[in-house]
């Protein structure tokens, strides 16, 4: 079950009494964050969980993706340890939910816009810019400066890519 941090469900239950529309409906930038940090809970990393949505301009998503292995290897199968020789660790092999979420679209994600939890690296704004994604809404930039970062806010500019944070105002809780 999906609590929100907010009530909105029990407000969501009081709007049912009036005949007027739900003031706090969540808007798109909400909607399609919320859903990002959702999917990102299907990633194994123990260390960082991300998640991505690509959603076209009728507001329809195209595409979900999450950081882990290539398709079809086991979780077992390779090191989750992010130190030592890069054939050990998992940044040799983890694919990133941005480029997951390209890949699991069944379109061409030309002109539409990819929400994700995290700035995407410079690797996935490569596949970004090719399959022609017009806008990155992200959330956490925590690795802002390191190069591969730096080198995908230089790509993302130069190819006039809108760029723009979202904070979504609700915390996203997950209860058994
Ligand atoms: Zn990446």
């Amino acid at each position: 079950m999906i609590v929100w941090n907010n009530s909105v469900l029990v407000k969501s239950l009081l709007n049912k009494m009036s005949t007027q529309p739900r003031p706090d409906a969540l808007s798109w930038d909400e909607c399609f964050t919320q859903m990002a940090f959702l999917i990102a809970q299907r990633s194994k990393d123990p260390a960082t969980q991300a998640g991505a949505v690509i959603v076209d301009d009728q507001n329809v998503v195209i595409g979900l993706g999450y950081n882990g292995w290539p398709r079809g290897i086991a979780i077992a199968d390779l090191p989750w340890e992010r130190d030592g020789d890069l054939v050990n660790t998992k940044y040799a092999y983890v694919v990133h939910a941005e480029e997951n979420a390209v890949y699991n679209t069944s379109l061409l994600p030309r002109g539409c816009r990819i929400y994700c939890t995290l700035y995407p690296c410079g690797e996935c704004v490569k596949a970004l810019i090719q399959v022609g994604i017009k806008e990155v809404i992200y959330t956490n930039d925590k690795h802002h400066d390191e190069p591969i970062w730096v080198a995908g806010r230089k790509m993302l500019e130069l190819a006039g890519v809108t760029v723009r944070q979202y904070e979504p105002q609700y915390r996203l809780k997950l209860e058994k």
